[in-house]
């Protein structure tokens, strides 16, 4: 498993000393749980940065700060929200 990781990364995730770069948060989210109606597609469209709760159905956040490994399935989720709890701002 680790070996086929390891042969799926790509040039920009190793330093010349062989060591994965430290990530830049590329995403600020924010969440309105209070606005949040369980529908779900967050949670499968990124479900590293948003898990449903299994006691109320409504999402928690996970990673408020995401990479850019997690920014197209982060803007997915956004998207796809019906009650427009998620909300995106750009890192510089
Ligand atoms: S997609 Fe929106 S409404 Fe559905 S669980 Fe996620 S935050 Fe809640």
């Amino acid at each position: 498993m680790c070996t086929t990781l390891n042969a799926l990364r790509t040039p920009s995730d190793v330093t010349p000393t062989g060591k994965a770069p430290a990530r830049r948060p590329h995403l600020s989210v924010r969440l309105d749980r209070e606005r949040c109606c369980s529908a779900g597609q967050c949670a499968g469209a990124a479900p590293d940065v948003f898990e449903q709760s299994d006691t109320d159905g409504r999402v928690t956040l996970l990673v408020p700060e995401p990479d850019q490994r997690h920014a197209a399935d982060v803007r997915l989720a956004a998207d796809l929200c019906p009650s427009g709890a998620i909300m995106l701002t750009d890192k510089p």
